[in-house]
């Protein structure tokens, strides 16, 4: 995961009124995979290139606000002329002006890709050419700086490693419906770390499994302590390939759970589609069994792979997780809204349950409520916190969001 999907070549133009956003437009689609950019300043400019150029243009990337003819004005003229060039809209103005510039491009013909606020970057564009391409969607993560393989083994010695918990809740009521631990190193010196930086490092050497084991052991003991204090909720743990790999896991797991006064089903293990993929017979063995056993199976990160809805039916997954490049910002952009439509819709149809990532704003949370989805987890909701934090959060949450929880 994280590196960047194959874009067929394509040549682009971008029109933009403003110089310098201009250079920024060609920098990013050039980081986008274009062969090719042609630079326009205005409408008639553009229009004089499209006329002149005897192979088509694949993208384009049109301001609204541009001196002269705007982008409007420019719009119409490209659906009267049939160019067959697919358009995304940037704006630096209110998502219903675009989505009104957006419903009128449409009308008169024009393929629109979809509609970016700006300042473009390489982040907002990707997801759209993908799409537009027919491929995978998996988001230009920015890669973080992987810490040292010996300070890895040797905080692993010293248990420096535990899991922060970020809370999910039901959208209806607004009820926890569980958390997700997600792994975090305390640093004696340099603070608190992200996983970026050391889990690629561990899976590369062999090391996730034990330290796994050891997050999931935390988890539990997190969990028992919640309920103690009144507090009743399930937990998710993410496994990496390896850790599948191993068939006993499902015996681990049970044995653990059950240690910890839990049952199966209070727990969940969230996979991502490359790991379900990798050595296909032995992961399914795990998967099925873990399921049989009567724990939770998430399918995590769903969307950004390559094969995501024939996975769907071949895995015994309960829960499918929406990712984030759909969720955050889908408020300013239809095409997110009609791509999550559609994955709730199937998510439905299969009878698995829907949870929303990355939920960050009170418009994402609408957006995600009215389509339909299940579950929300997200900035807006809670950070991820140490396990001491949750039940603080919990009474916080309940708190401001009573009126609807008792709905
Ligand atoms: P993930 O499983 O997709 O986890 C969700 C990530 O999104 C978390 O990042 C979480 O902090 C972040 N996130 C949640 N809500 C929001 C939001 O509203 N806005 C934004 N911008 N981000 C949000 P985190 O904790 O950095 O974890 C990154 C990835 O590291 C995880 O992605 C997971 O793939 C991996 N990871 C974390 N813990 C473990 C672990 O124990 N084992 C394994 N194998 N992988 C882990
Ligand atoms: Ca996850
Ligand atoms: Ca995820």
């Amino acid at each position: 995961m994280g590196s960047k999907p194959d874009v067929p070549s394509f040549q682009a133009m971008i029109l933009e009124g403003h110089e310098f956003q201009r250079e920024i437009g060609t920098h990013v689609l050039k980081m986008c995979g274009a062969s090719e950019v042609i630079e326009a300043a205005t409408g008639t400019e553009a229009i004089a290139f499209l006329e002149t150029r005897s192979e088509p243009l694949d993208i384009m990337v049109c301001d609204l606000n541009m001196p002269g003819m705007d982008g409007l004005e420019f719009l119409r003229h490209i659906g009267l002329r049939r160019s067959g060039v697919s358009v995304i809209l940037a704006s630096g103005m209110d998502a219903d002006i675009i989505r009104a510039a957006e419903m009128m491009a449409r009308s008169y013909g024009v393929k629109i890709i979809g509609t970016v606020q700006k300042p473009l970057s390489e982040g907002k564009l990707l997801p759209l050419i993908l799409m537009h391409f027919g491929q995978s969607l998996i988001p230009p993560r920015a890669r973080a700086k992987a810490m040292p393989v010996e300070d890895i083994r040797a905080a692993i010695a010293k248990r420096q490693f535990e899991p922060f918990f970020q809370p999910k809740v039901h959208m209806h009521n607004c009820q926890i419906a569980g958390v997700e631990a997600l792994m975090r190193w305390r640093h004696p010196t340099l603070g608190l770390i992200q996983p970026g930086s050391f889990i690629p490092v561990m899976e590369a050497n062999n090391l996730i499994s034990e330290v796994t084991f050891s997050l999931v052991e935390q988890a539990l003991t997190a969990c028992s302590q919640w309920r103690r204090e009144g507090l009743d909720t399930t937990v998710a743990v993410n496994l990496s390939v390896d850790s599948l790999r191993d068939t006993t896991l499902p015996d681990k797991l049970s044995n653990m759970v059950a240690s910890a006064g839990l049952h199966p089903e209070s727990f969940t293990i969230e996979v991502t589609e490359t790991v379900a993929i990798t050595d296909l017979g032995h992961s399914l063995e795990t998967l099925a069994r873990l399921r049989m056993r009567g724990f939770g199976l998430s399918f995590d990160d769903y969307g950004t792979g390559f094969s995501s809805m024939q996975q769907l039916t071949r895995m015994p997954f309960s829960e499918i997780k929406i990712d984030q490049v759909f969720v955050t910002g889908a408020a300013r952009q239809d095409v997110l809204q009609a791509l999550l439509g559609t994955i709730i819709t199937m998510a439905k149809r299969l009878r698995l349950r829907s949870v929303a990532e990355g939920v960050e704003t009170e418009q994402d949370w609408q957006v995600v409520a009215r389509l339909g989805c299940d579950v929300a987890q997200g900035n807006f909701i809670g950070k991820p916190m140490p396990a001491n934090e949750l039940v603080t959060w919990y009474h916080n949450w309940m708190g401001t969001h009573q009126s609807v929880a008792g709905e």
